[in-house]
């Protein structure tokens, strides 16, 4: 169904923010600007407004989003790794309908129709700047700056409009630095979309020169799973390879400093770290005390590349208030999907558990969000791309699976908002060896199957008797009820989703496709 008809709550906004008392009564409806600041791997425990129980850090500029805006609680990715969330985040669709499943292999068709793409046709600018990782070149950008793959935290090569150009700085900063010049140079006549993309806070965690030591050799209190033995779960939990106590290379520790910096930026740099391990190697910790140390070292390390971001966030929110746009632009932040910050012994992300598949998500869209709200509603990043298109007054595709937040954003959401979220992880074989798994997310349990070579397995965790999911409970006759339940929701989704069975052979993963790496 194409919904054409313009919702009550934008004619609402129209009305507010359109037709001041001198405008003419047929003065078109002002479409609001839309600004999505996207990064890689942050986790919610890393954002104050979230409230994270060991409080990690401040993050007083990405808060501004939580109180001038909505900060929802339950947002969920459909498949929990960087390039499938980007593509949903353009598509607004699951990966097997985008085909995007992996980071390994795929390739994104950048001839399907995306949300940038339709804003551009119907009259917004549009510009990309940041982590693409999608292989491709971007498609529906007036503008595009990419960093090329994962790209890097230092003097990171870029590709500008299909010209490839290095940079001399930090990574972060430029970001933000290039957002805002296009933003400087735009068409003031015409409504813009400016998706402002980060590298960090992804792997390898290498914070700028001016926030080495920015915690003050601070001791983080430590999650209570951080020594998680994954007794009470299956053969996929405890054969995976991303713990911080196996896992973690002496690059994502600082053991050795990173090829990139430059002999200027490299001096700060080792006056941090130099004498940090210097005093780890004399100390020969082991057992727990070393992955203690480790997990010290990652926070330093992670939530000092989060400090960047923060600032940016600050940097293009004054922009936005210096110029009087803040009434008339939406902001998003979000990242594309959870971390792990030591939960259950882990960094990364991958599975269905909580910290990897909720991601953090704050919207301020003046005038429709209501300031300062929390919604517990189940959304997901399949919700933005419908979204952008409602506030821009275009239809939404018959086949895009997320629906607008709109009126999830004015604290009225509709009776029948879904009650039950489907994921569906692919990569494996793949880093860090997480096992194939689908299943579905409600407000209380999740259903899981753990499928492939050798485990065929499911799971039941009900949150509220267990919120760190330590215990699976499928085969408790307790539970009967609400597995049998679950079972046949889950089957109702797969098929309301045409979600292919048994898995495509796009899904196999191997050497990646298309243009050779930069
Ligand atoms: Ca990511």
């Amino acid at each position: 169904m194409v919904r054409s008809v313009p919702p009550r709550w934008l004619l609402g906004l129209v009305l507010l923010t359109c037709l001041p008392e001198t405008a003419p009564a047929a003065a078109p409806a002002k479409r609001p600007n839309i600004v999505v600041i996207f990064s890689d791997d942050h986790a919610y425990q890393a954002i104050s407004a979230y409230g994270d129980p060991r409080k990690l850090l401040d993050t007083p500029n990405i808060d501004r989003l939580a109180t001038g805006g909505v900060r929802f609680d339950r947002c969920l990715v459909p498949n929990s790794i960087c390039g499938p969330s980007r593509a949903t985040l353009l598509t607004g669709k699951y990966s097997h309908a985008n085909g995007f499943y992996n980071n390994t292999n795929s390739t994104f068709d950048g001839s399907q129709p995306t949300f940038p793409k339709l804003l551009r046709t119907a009259g917004y600018q549009t510009a990309v700047v940041g982590k693409w990782h999608l292989v491709s070149d971007p498609t529906g950008f007036d503008h595009w700056h990419i960093l090329p793959g994962q790209g890097q935290y230092y003097n990171p090569p870029m590709i500008r409009d299909g010209q490839k150009v290095r940079h001399d700085g930090y990574t972060t900063d430029l970001i933000t630095d290039f957002s805002l010049e296009w933003l400087k140079a735009r068409d003031k006549s015409r409504p813009f979309l400016l998706m402002c993309q980060h590298k960090a806070p992804h792997r390898e965690w290498e914070p700028a020169p001016r926030h080495l030591g920015h915690d003050k050799d601070r001791t983080y209190p430590e999650p209570d799973t951080l020594f998680d033995d994954y007794t009470g779960r299956g053969v996929a939990e405890k054969t995976q390879d991303m713990t911080i106590a196996k896992t973690m290379t002496p690059k994502d520790l600082k053991l050795t400093p990173p090829p990139a910096l430059s002999p200027e930026q490299r001096k700060p740099w080792d006056a941090y770290y130099d004498p940090r391990n210097k005093a780890f190697q004399a100390a020969k910790l082991g057992g727990k005390d070393l992955v203690r140390w480790k997990y010290n070292r990652y926070m330093h390390d992670y939530l000092g590349c989060v400090k960047a971001v923060d600032e940016g966030v600050g940097r293009m929110l004054d922009y936005l208030d210096r110029e009087g746009l803040a009434e008339t632009t939406i902001v998003v932040y979000a990242s594309d999907q959870g971390f792990y910050l030591g939960e259950h012994g882990w960094f990364d992300k991958r599975w269905i558990f909580e910290e990897s598949i909720r991601t953090p998500l704050l919207v301020r869209w003046p005038g429709v969000a209501k300031a300062g709200a929390v919604a517990g509603d189940l959304v997901s990043l399949l919700d933005l791309a419908p979204t952008f298109l409602e506030a821009a007054g275009l239809p939404v595709p018959a086949d895009v699976h997320g629906k607008s937040l709109a009126p999830v954003l004015t604290g009225r959401t509709p009776a029948d908002w879904r009650k039950s979220f489907y994921y569906h992880y692919y990569e494996y074989p793949g880093p860090h060896s997480v096992r194939r798994h689908y299943g579905v997310v409600t407000d209380r349990y999740k259903l899981v199957h753990f499928y492939g070579p050798g485990v065929d397995y499911w799971e039941l965790f009900d949150r509220k008797t267990d919120p760190r999911e330590l215990t699976s409970v499928y085969e408790k006759p307790e539970y009967a009820a609400a597995r049998k339940e679950l079972t046949a929701e889950l089957a109702r989704l797969r098929t309301d989703l045409k979600v292919p069975d048994p898995d495509p052979p796009e899904t196999i993963t191997g050497p990646k496709k298309g243009p050779a790496k930069p």
